[in-house]
């Protein structure tokens, strides 16, 4: 194991980032992030920043030089930086587990090798897959291959003539065009597996998307147990044909006749899994640094029913006035855990900050959570 007072790195400042550090300096490491941001969010907790862009030869090689291992905190890291920084001392995830999820295309077909469904779809990569437009397709979502999160790079796509108008709005990059289902819930599980092989699973997250982006976690999901057997081994098996090491989120759809389809998949702590740093024993970014540090995982055993409800920057805009929302009354709710990520500016869509709302019942969370909501001012979680 990596001892305490030795240093742990993270490439990305962002709210993941900061999370993880806090994590990992309660088990008393001390932490570098390398993000090219003065203000980022990590970079305001950690015990060093690095201010350097993702793909900085020199940061990297100081980064690793510091470090006795290196994980990351957003699913866009450039592969050649994990490549180059695992040349120099421990890096996970792979650069070839991150290259996979950034990439829908790889993502979809390494899910169906697990033996594992998706939503029907066809690749487009070029002009010219645009005359064998598959019609059973429509209505549709063309989603960029790479570089997609919260719902940017998608367009809706109705009907045959309008692909290549939505296709080419995207830049006319590499994409996937995917049937629009009619989906019961989502859902998402968080598995943690370590250098030597052993793997351990979240409960399974319900999840309320609004416009693309998370509004809401509920854990557990209302699902039944032997669907939530079947995510947590699908999950399991993705993260062991990928041999990954780290935590990685899978995210399915579930359809109304029961179906288990994989959304995708980040190789990274989620914003789905957020709960677990107040409603279980250990959390998410408690792995993350255990991981790293090659301590054993943790216990993932919930202790409380939750609901995560996210706190997007639109909050911050009352009649095109700035002012933050009355956080005070909202934690004043019982069972109300409010958590913010120091940024400085609030932007429509931006995650600022959570709350998750622990019960005594699943019953009592939501009711709880929906107090919350009415306070903030949040639409209720269906
Ligand atoms: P992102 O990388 O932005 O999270 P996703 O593919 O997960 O992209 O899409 C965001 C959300 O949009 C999903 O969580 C889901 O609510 C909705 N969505 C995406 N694809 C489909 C689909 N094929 N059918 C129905 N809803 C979808
Ligand atoms: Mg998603």
């Amino acid at each position: 194991m990596i001892f305490p007072g030795e240093w742990l790195g993270v490439l990305g400042g962002g709210q993941l980032g900061r999370m993880f550090c806090m994590a990992a300096q309660s088990l008393g490491y001390r932490v570098c992030v390398l993000d090219p941001a003065a203000d980022s969010p990590a970079g305001a907790v950690a015990d060093r920043q690095i201010l350097a862009g993702y793909t900085d030869a020199g940061a990297l090689s100081e980064l690793a030089g510091l470090c006795k291992a290196v994980t990351t905190e957003f699913e866009s890291v450039p592969a050649d930086s994990l490549e180059r920084l695992a040349a120099d001392c421990a890096t996970s995830p792979s650069a070839d587990a991150a290259a996979i999820a950034q990439d829908r295309r790889r993502e979809k077909r390494f899910a169906q090798d697990c033996g594992l469904s998706v939503a029907p779809y066809q690749v487009i990569s070029e002009a010219a897959d645009l005359a064998a437009v598959d019609a059973s397709l429509l209505p549709g979502v063309i989603k960029s291959t790479r570089l997609g999160y919260d719902g940017k790079g998608q367009v809706r796509v109705d009907r045959p003539d309008g692909v290549r108008r939505a296709w080419e709005s995207l830049g006319g990059v590499p994409c996937v065009l995917e049937k629009w289902l009619r989906i019961e819930r989502e859902v998402s599980v968080l598995v943690c597996r370590g250098r030597d092989g052993r793997s351990v699973t979240f409960a399974v997250a319900e999840n309320e998307h609004r416009g693309g982006i998370l509004a809401a976690t509920i854990v557990p999901a209302r699902v039944d147990a032997s669907l939530a057997l079947q995510a947590r081994a699908a999950a399991t098996t993705m993260a062991e044909r990928l041999d990954y090491v780290g935590v990685l989120c899978v995210e399915f759809f579930v359809l109304p006749d029961g179906e288990l389809l994989v959304n995708e998949m980040a190789p990274r702590p989620h914003n789905s899994g957020h709960y677990t740093i107040d409603a279980c024993v250990t959390s998410q970014f408690d792995q993350q640094a255990r991981i790293l540090a090659e301590l054993p995982l943790g216990e993932t055993r919930q202790l409380a029913p939750a609901v995560m409800l996210n706190l997007l920057g639109d909050l911050w805009f009352e009649a095109g006035r700035l002012r933050p929302p009355p956080l005070g009354a909202a934690a004043a709710i019982a069972g109300a855990c409010p958590h913010l990520y120091g940024k400085l500016e609030a932007r429509p869509g931006r995650k600022m900050g959570h709350v998750t709302v622990l019960g005594t019942s699943l019953a009592d969370a939501l009711a709880r959570a929906g107090e919350v909501s009415a306070v903030l001012g949040l639409e209720p979680v269906r």
